[in-house]
């Protein structure tokens, strides 16, 4: 398996903290390859796809995640949907030009929101509102809000090379004896806060870890790949073609043709007259 594009859990032994690494590289090219985002939104929509799947993988069910930023600034909407597949997909809507790159001036006043889909069960949403100026304390504080959990994040971007990449590092407690987990999370956190950036997104996953914590005994976990799937098809817009009615459908005959783009992945399918009063015969 290739070294990017993978989430990789792991669980302290002898500690009550367990954590997660992950990687992301083509899975990210391939979001951004038909978008003509600046710098500072693909470095932004790159963290959030790192820590989509790490929050991903806190799952215990099978379903979907969505981690969307809502703000008055530069970027009005920023969401990374992700799966228990790790199959993840991203978009940025922007609403004025951007006048610097820190999250606050891309992001300006507003919430993260949290909402987690299980394939059976209720929807749970967490709301926050921005305070801290980074995705990463952004998170932290959700985690302190919606699971009580002490968690730790490291969210990391580079965009110097060939290729875009992204790295991202999850250690939370486990929730047994909340003494023993404050004592041992402080211990793995002083570790892990020796690791570089440069360190986290170029060397093996595996590798970090054993970095950090090669005088403690962790297990790791069997890798997941992680991939791009935007999810749109020409059938699902046929769907929404018919649900719109016959006189809306019959007013984009009339224009000749209508066009639907993906937000995602950028794709538009295009249906012609001929098309649109095939699907307005469902009638
Ligand atoms: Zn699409």
């Amino acid at each position: 398996m290739s070294q990017s594009d993978q989430l990789l859990r792991f669980l302290f032994r002898e500690r009550d903290v367990r954590g997660e690494v992950v990687k992301v590289a083509e899975s990210l090219a391939h979001m951004l390859q038909n978008h003509d985002y600046p710098l500072p939104i693909k470095q932004l929509l790159a963290e959030l796809v790192a820590a989509t799947s790490l929050l991903t993988a806190t799952l215990k069910f099978e379903g979907d995640i969505a981690v969307q930023l809502q703000g008055d600034g530069p970027i009005r909407f920023a969401a990374v949907n992700g799966n228990h597949r790790q199959e993840l997909r991203g978009v940025v809507r922007m609403q004025k030009e951007i006048s610097g790159d820190s999250f606050r001036e891309l992001i300006g006043e507003g919430y993260l929101l949290v909402t987690i889909t299980p394939t059976q069960g209720e929807r749970y949403q967490g709301i926050i509102p921005l305070t801290g100026d980074s995705l990463t304390t952004t998170l932290e504080a959700y985690f302190a809000q919606s699971e009580q959990l002490p968690t730790r994040l490291y969210l990391h971007t580079d965009f110097s090379a060939e290729q875009s990449q992204a790295a991202g590092m999850l250690l939370q407690v486990l929730p047994v004896d909340p003494e023993k987990a404050r004592e041992d999370f402080q211990h793995v956190v002083a570790l892990a806060d020796t690791l570089t950036a440069h360190e986290l997104l170029t060397l093996p996953a595996e590798e970090s870890l054993f970095r950090l914590f090669h005088q403690e005994v962790v297990e790791l976990f069997e890798a997941q790949p992680i991939r791009f799937v935007c999810g749109c098809s020409r059938e699902k817009c046929a769907t929404a073609i018919v649900s719109l009615g016959k006189n809306a459908i019959a007013e984009h005959i009339a224009e000749g043709k209508l066009e639907i783009s993906c937000e995602y992945c950028n794709t538009t399918y295009v249906f012609d007259a001929e098309q649109l009063t095939e699907l307005s015969s469902n009638f």
